[in-house]
């Protein structure tokens, strides 16, 4: 398999040559040449199988140049269920009938986005010992991206990560997490400013070519194809415990933000599994939303982006959602250069044609926006309902996903993380505090780990020098 970008780079490479790179040179997103198709003998046989062995196939329709049983072991090690707490990975949970919860946050940050960013480390440790290259991995976060990466990354050979948060404005519980990793490869920088001076310090570094070139400077953010990959692999493992045989459909409903988590169900329905709809749904940020009701896709300002109860979707513009839209115009490269370079730059937003918004329909897609009040609401009442307790980000799913229900079409809806991340909004909802899995108790009191710097590029590059 080969992989193209969308804005019309005909140059094509490997699996290996894009998994430490960000976007493409043109400034697009990769995307492989192809979408394999899976046939009902092989959906069939895949059935049967355990997460790691269903990852290891899927996987291996994508990346031709890690030899098979290196990706297989690369596979077992990762989706393991001392790492994932169960021996499903992604177990579902009934609610009322014909729905149900896909777990995705039993990994060590307790979000979804540990199913990918876990075989990411394995992935960089692996090709990085292959090249023997170190890469130096600087990132800006707010909460469950940072966390993420630093539990992938942490105590991986050839990996430094270099994490800048704003100073006392995460919860206490993720700066817990983040702060008490005692590895040395992992560096928590506290920035006296708020995460936008985080993100433009980032980018002043990640601009300096020379310094970058000479600290081999990487990141691990959401556009990476391989973690989009990972996370097309639960879509599989969902449809499979929903359904008894390949001749039923499912609907998935997904939190969404940046539109990676629900991209990577676009290419499992692209290959051929049986997803009716695809329920996108947004919090007050409904960016995303908005172009799947009416063709207009609008990025905000950071004045205009709310700060929300589900934070992880409070996002203004959704990185991922490239890949999307050139699949849309029929992989017609031009037409998406001009629409995300051309319009977005000009502009801050485009119009797709009546035409093209019809095909929307054609891939699956509904969407619909949830508000505090309705994440307040749908939390008690799964709670009172159900004896479930859930997260902001899942309840935003559950919401929307109400609104699309089909009878006979079981809907899974994605939960992105564990309500023990969000208490101060579960308490508000329920008026009791969520229960915390047992190795996160009492992490305010561990030992903290971090650096406290003034919003200033130059100070941080001469941190990663020093450390590197
Ligand atoms: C990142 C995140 C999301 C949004 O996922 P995207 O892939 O950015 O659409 C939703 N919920 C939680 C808890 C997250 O951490």
């Amino acid at each position: 398999m080969k992989y193209i970008s969308t804005r019309g780079d005909k140059t094509e490479r490997h699996f290996c040559e894009i998994l430490l790179e960000g976007l493409a040179p043109d400034g697009g997103l990769y995307l492989p040449v192809v979408y394999p198709k899976i046939d009902a003998a092989t959906l069939a046989k895949w059935r049967g199988l355990a997460y790691h062995e269903l990852a290891f196939e899927i996987l291996s329709l994508y990346i031709d140049d890690i030899p098979p049983a290196d990706l297989r072991a690369l596979v077992a090690k990762t989706y393991t269920a001392e790492v994932f707490g169960t021996r499903e990975i992604v177990p579902l949970r009934a609610l009322e009938p014909g729905v149900y919860l896909e777990a995705l946050s039993n990994g060590p940050t307790l979000a979804f986005k540990d199913m990918a960013m876990q075989l990411l480390g394995h992935l960089f440790e692996y090709e990085l010992a292959r090249r023997d290259q170190v890469l130096n991995i600087l990132g800006a976060t707010s909460g469950d991206t940072g966390s993420a990466a630093e539990y992938a990354m942490r105590g991986k050979k050839g990996v430094n990560v270099f994490m800048l948060s704003p100073k006392g404005r995460m919860s206490p519980f993720q700066q817990a997490q983040m702060f008490s990793l005692q590895d040395a490869n992992i560096h928590n920088i506290a920035v006296e400013g708020v995460f936008d001076d985080c993100q433009d310090i980032v980018k002043a570094v990640s601009n300096d070519l020379a310094f970058k070139r000479e600290h081999r400077i990487g990141t691990v953010n959401s556009i990476n194809w391989a973690r989009l990959l990972a996370q097309v692999v639960y879509y599989f493992a969902g449809y499979f415990q929903a359904t008894k045989n390949d001749a039923e459909q499912v609907t998935f409903a997904v939190p969404s933000g940046n539109f990676g988590n629900i991209c990577a169900g676009h290419v499992a329905r692209m290959m051929g599994l049986p997803i009716r709809q695809l329920v996108l749904a947004t919090n007050e940020n409904n960016v995303l939303d908005e172009f799947f009701r009416t063709g207009t896709y609008r990025v905000r300002s950071s004045a205009e982006t709310h700060e929300t109860s589900s934070p992880s979707m409070d996002i203004s513009k959704a990185s991922n959602f490239e890949r999307f839209v050139f699949d849309l115009l029929g992989r017609d490269a031009a037409r998406t250069r001009e629409l995300f370079k051309i319009e977005i730059d000009r502009r801050g937003a485009f119009t797709i044609t009546p035409d093209e918004f019809a095909r929307i329909k054609g891939y699956g897609f509904v969407s619909g926006t949830s508000t505090h009040a309705d994440r307040l609401a749908t939390i008690r009442d799964t709670d009172r309902r159900f004896g479930v307790v859930i997260d902001t980000h899942t309840a935003d799913g559950l919401k929307v996903a109400r609104e699309h229900l089909t009878a006979g079409v079981p809907t899974l809806v994605l939960e992105t993380a564990l309500p023990a991340k969000f208490a101060e909004t579960i308490v508000a909802a329920i008026g009791r505090e969520p229960d915390r899995p047992a190795a996160m108790r009492g992490i305010e009191q561990l030992p903290k780990r971090f650096e406290v710097m003034p919003a200033d590029a130059a100070r941080v590059k001469a941190f990663i020098a020093a450390n590197t």
